[in-house]
């Protein structure tokens, strides 16, 4: 079904040609249809795709049955897949990783895979997940910072952000690249702290967050919510 509708999407866009509006894949989980979106974009259709934390660290070898913690859409793939979305980063036929932070009260999450709310929270674990694998595969914390800042802000039009420079926000977090921690659900701020990634050692520790120049939290504790709705060209 994947596929199909990114065939669909891609068979559109060249079909309208210049009238086509801007496509993009959201969610990107089926490295099947990695090609398609390389020769499209080799074409000049006006196309972009993301995938998102899960699809790069999770493979659905390893999710134990009826964990419904794991259920998204689509769905966590095999190992095989996975490779295939990190070779899709690296050259550039994904142009950035979102988060999908995609939560749920513990109730929604039922034992059946079929009615269990399909979605993964990983906004404060999403960093750590992705660098971890990275790093694994040969990556630096460069690439990460293109996938994870540089490439959300330049697709959203968001001009001040995703680049520490003068003129932009100074966003940034303090990454201790060499620490490693294990996820305990217990200690994630998430209010429904669901997650698909308990147990596991992530590497990357975050020392402290900063929003517009503020440090907003040290050391895993937020200073308490002080974001604002990001309009384009704010
Ligand atoms: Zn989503």
């Amino acid at each position: 079904a994947e596929n199909a509708a990114v065939e669909t999407l891609v068979a559109l866009a060249r079909e309208l040609g210049d009238r086509a509006p801007r496509v993009h894949v959201l969610h990107l989980s089926s490295a099947d249809a990695l090609p398609l979106i390389a020769r499209a974009k080799a074409d000049g259709v006006r196309i972009t795709a993301e995938t998102c934390p899960h699809f790069l660290t999770l493979t659905a070898e390893e999710v134990p049955d009826g964990a419904t913690e794991f259920k998204c859409c689509p769905p966590i793939r095999e190992a095989a897949n996975q490779d295939a979305l990190w070779a899709g980063l690296a050259d550039g036929t994904i142009d950035c990783v979102v988060s999908d932070h995609s939560p749920c009260t513990g109730d929604l999450k039922t034992a059946d895979f079929g009615s269990a709310w399909g979605g993964i929270s990983s906004l404060q674990l999403g960093l750590s997940a992705v660098w971890t694998e990275a790093r694994r595969r040969g990556h630096g914390i460069d690439d990460v910072a293109r996938w994870m800042a540089a490439g959300p802000a330049l697709l959203a039009g968001l001009d001040r952000k995703g680049a520490i420079e003068p003129g932009r926000d100074a966003d940034f977090a303090v990454l201790a690249t060499d620490e490693t921690f294990t996820v305990d659900p217990a200690r994630l701020h998430h209010r429904n702290p669901v997650t698909a990634y308990a147990g596991r050692t992530l590497g990357g520790v975050v020392r402290s967050t900063w929003l517009r120049g503020a440090r907003i939290a040290t050391d895993g504790t937020p200073a308490g919510p002080t974001g604002r709705l990001l309009e384009r060209n704010n």
